[in-house]
């Protein structure tokens, strides 16, 4: 066993199709495909591989007395998830994908599979439990279901991009070792940076604050670290946030950039990964401008009328939206207007009501937060006094704090969950499912 499976170097050969674009009318050219073994179906005198490409899939068909033995043999050998490149030509096959399969003429093992994996990666759900795949991510990501979802991550991504630039924002990156919290808060990393204790970053929030005074429209699309000691489905320790930042603007101008962005990346969805969607059986959720909007105020009067124990100034949890049943905050909504208490020392106060509430919104989808934006305070004396409101020090915030000595314009801005958007866009339920490799408390490697 396994002598003419012999590994090989990829030496001199070179991919010239990909499996979608292998077909009847290539002819009688011979082609070179790569790619892993998908699955092996031994018919006595007929051997047939799928080999899985980034673009889809084809079939080997490898028949005694068609082929050398020494060739034949080796197709026999050959292990699911096995790296192989087969030499051969492609032949007119009605049952294979795109009505065409290869006759291999040389096929060389790149990487022999030395075990069966711990699960299948054929079909859209998987028997065994999450954490078994997730030990072994870089192979249960081969899965159909997973490569969608990340192509549709993708689209999502480019999306974004070329919607922001279009409004001419510009793409930063800020630091993610920082000296002090964002917010204060008990959800930071600590770390060693030289001789002082550091943090990772929960937010880029102050940063992309004060790049409005350069570059008036900024984003980033960056990692946010938190510490999470609780275990839901929807919380990661290392979670992707895209961060929007634009001045001369008030929470209205960027709810309604939010709302258009989204509408923007369900409309490329649809138009780019027409596949994936068909493959996921995928209904994309509904979604028409503008989005509804709920005053905090408003929703804490409905769900005291549906029996829920909540006062006005505590925050609304899933769970306790979820004892809603109004069908209108099914899909996409905003909550408006939260209490200043419930906010961030950055968020500015309302007007009215000495500033009870303030200019703030999360944007929901069903029961599940998805971003957080409002108009920021950018004058330093309101700031210092919503920080020490906030029990917070302004002297360890002071290289933040000195800039707004130079003439912060007004500006808003939001931070939106990559990983949330892609629940609400696929219907993936755990959020571990939506990143390559998740991080939580339980899950620090792979
Ligand atoms: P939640 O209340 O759901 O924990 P949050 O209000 O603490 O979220 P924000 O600080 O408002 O979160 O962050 C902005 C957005 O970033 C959130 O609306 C969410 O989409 C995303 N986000 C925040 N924390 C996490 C996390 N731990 N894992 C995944 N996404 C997160
Ligand atoms: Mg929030």
């Amino acid at each position: 066993m396994g002598e003419l499976l012999e590994e090989q170097d990829l030496g001199h050969w070179r991919r010239t199709h990909y499996s979608s674009e292998i077909s009847p009318s290539i002819g009688d050219n011979e082609v070179v495909v790569m790619g892993w073994v998908a699955s092996v179906r031994d018919h006595g005198n007929i051997q047939f591989i799928i080999l899985k490409d980034m673009h889809g899939e084809l079939q080997i068909t490898a028949k005694k007395g068609e082929c050398s033995d020494s060739l034949f043999q080796m197709a026999k050998e050959v292990k699911e998830h096995s790296s192989i490149g087969v030499r051969g030509k492609v032949r007119p096959q009605e049952k294979a994908p795109n009505g065409a399969e290869i006759v291999p003429v040389e096929l060389k093992a790149f990487s022999v599979a030395k075990k069966a994996a711990p699960f299948l990666v054929q079909g859209k759900t998987s028997p065994v439990g999450i954490d078994t795949r997730l030990d072994l991510r870089a192979v249960d990501l081969r899965r159909n279901y997973l490569g969608s979802i990340f192509r549709i991550r993708q689209t999502v991504l480019n999306s974004v991009r070329e919607f922001l630039a279009r409004q001419k924002f510009i793409e930063v990156n800020t630091p993610k070792m920082i000296a002090t919290a964002t917010e204060g808060g008990a959800a930071l990393f600590p770390i060693f940076y030289y001789d002082r204790e550091a943090y990772l970053a929960q937010s880029p929030q102050l940063y992309k604050e004060q790049l409005t005074m350069a570059f008036e429209s900024v984003f980033e699309i960056g990692p946010i670290f938190r510490a999470e000691p609780s275990r839901t489905n929807r919380h990661l320790s290392e979670a992707i946030s895209i961060d929007v930042e634009r001045a001369f603007s008030d929470y209205n101008d960027v709810m309604a950039l939010l709302e258009r962005m989204i509408v923007n990346i369900v409309d490329t969805i649809k138009e780019r990964n027409q596949d994936d969607l068909k493959y996921l059986e995928l209904q994309l959720p509904a979604v028409s401008l503008p989005f509804p909007k709920y005053t905090y105020s408003d929703l804490i009067d409905k769900l005291q009328e549906a029996g829920e124990r909540i006062q006005w100034g505590d925050d609304i949890s899933p769970q306790v939206m979820k004892s809603l049943q109004d069908e209108r905050l099914g899909g996409f909504y905003f909550i408006i207007d939260w209490p200043t208490s419930t906010k961030p020392f950055y968020v500015k106060p309302g007007a009215a009501d000495n500033g009870r509430v303030c200019e703030s919104f999360d944007l929901m989808f069903g029961s599940l937060e998805m971003s957080s934006g409002s108009t920021r305070i950018n004058r330093k004396d309101q700031l210092v006094e919503r920080m020490t409101k906030q029990g917070l020090k302004p002297a360890a915030f002071d290289y933040h704090l000195r800039v707004f000595d130079y003439g912060v314009p007004p500006h808003a801005g939001f931070g939106l969950g990559l990983e949330r958007l892609m629940m609400a866009l696929t219907k993936v339920e755990n959020i571990r499912d939506a990143t390559l490799y998740p991080r939580d408390i339980d899950r620090l490697a792979p």
